[in-house]
């Protein structure tokens, strides 16, 4: 191999060599971006989540106060006393009971 063909052999080789570091270095670029969009997605997507389960478990909590008001207005309004005091006994003559009245306004 004479000198000249050894020098252009080398040339070449350190052409593609350039050429595949800086392929190289866009690909690492790009795999930066893709793992910082992929944390920012993993942090979005766990805020969402623990916001969907707080918000269902805030309806499924209204829905419980709902039937539990709902049982209470219910009982109530038959004439029964729903107070600590007097819970479960007739309201005399269906008279107000303030005691009654407090739990109903509680219960809303
Ligand atoms: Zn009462």
């Amino acid at each position: 191999m004479d000198k000249k063909i050894l020098y252009d052999a080398l040339t070449d080789m350190e052409k593609t060599l350039s050429e595949t570091l800086r392929n190289v270095s866009e690909i690492k670029a790009t795999t930066q971006e893709v793992i910082e969009r992929n944390n920012t997605l993993e942090m979005e997507n766990t805020r969402l989540r623990d916001r969907i389960a707080q918000l269902s478990k805030n309806e499924k909590k209204t829905k419980v106060k709902n039937r539990a008001q709902i049982a209470m207005e219910k009982l109530y309004n038959d004439g029964f006393h729903i107070c600590n005091l007097s819970y479960g006994q007739r309201r005399e003559n269906d008279e107000e009971c303030m005691l009654c009245l407090d739990m109903l306004d509680t219960l809303d």
